[in-house]
This record gives structure tokens, sequence and C-alpha cells, in this order.
């Protein structure tokens, strides 16, 4: 009775990049956790309690969540100017790339 179904791949959870909205595979992507403390940090195990934001491990899409209010939004706080800092240490640290699949 139903359409008949698309092969998925069943086997990587898909995210969603809060700043360019693409989903992928979480492996294409840094989590980033609200800590119930109301810390910010970032979670390269994706094993850390608490609400949980995806970015891709690329600097344009850092930028992006980090200048404007997605990362807020995400969030559902407002980022302390000190883990906003470590935030953007964090993101020039990687390659400047736009991820495409
Ligand atoms: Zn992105």
């Amino acid at each position: 009775m139903s359409k008949a179904q698309m092969p998925r791949q069943k086997h990587v959870p898909q995210r969603m990049c809060i700043a360019c909205r693409m989903t992928q595979g979480k492996r294409e992507f840094v989590r980033i956790v609200r800590t119930p403390e109301g810390e910010v940090r970032i979670d390269p195990t994706g094993k850390l309690a608490g609400r949980g934001a995806y970015l891709h491990k690329s600097r344009d899409c850092w930028d992006q969540a980090l200048s404007g209010q997605r990362l807020n939004t995400a969030l559902k706080m407002t980022v302390t100017p000190e883990n906003l800092a470590t935030l953007k240490a964090y993101a020039a640290t990687l390659p400047v790339v736009v991820a495409t699949d």
C-alpha cells in the first residue's frame, strides 16, 4: 500500500549543520554541547551529556555560526564571551573548506 521506499544508508546517523543546514553523516561534523552547568564545550567524542549542535569541520561554517545568533538559537542559551573565544580559537584551527558531497 505504501510507495516504494528509497534505499537508505542505515549505518550513518544524519546530522544537520547549524550554519549551512546541510544534512550529512555525523562523521562530517564537530559536536558542540551545552553542558548541564551551562558551559559550552567542543565534544570530539560526541558523548558528552547535554544539548548538542553540529557544525561542519570547516571554518566557513564556524564563522557563520559564531558571528550571528545561530549557535545561541541551536543551544537555546546565550554563549558567554569566554566560551565564544574558545570556540573561535578552535575554529581558527579548521581548514577553510566548503563541504561538498
Ligand atoms: Zn556547514
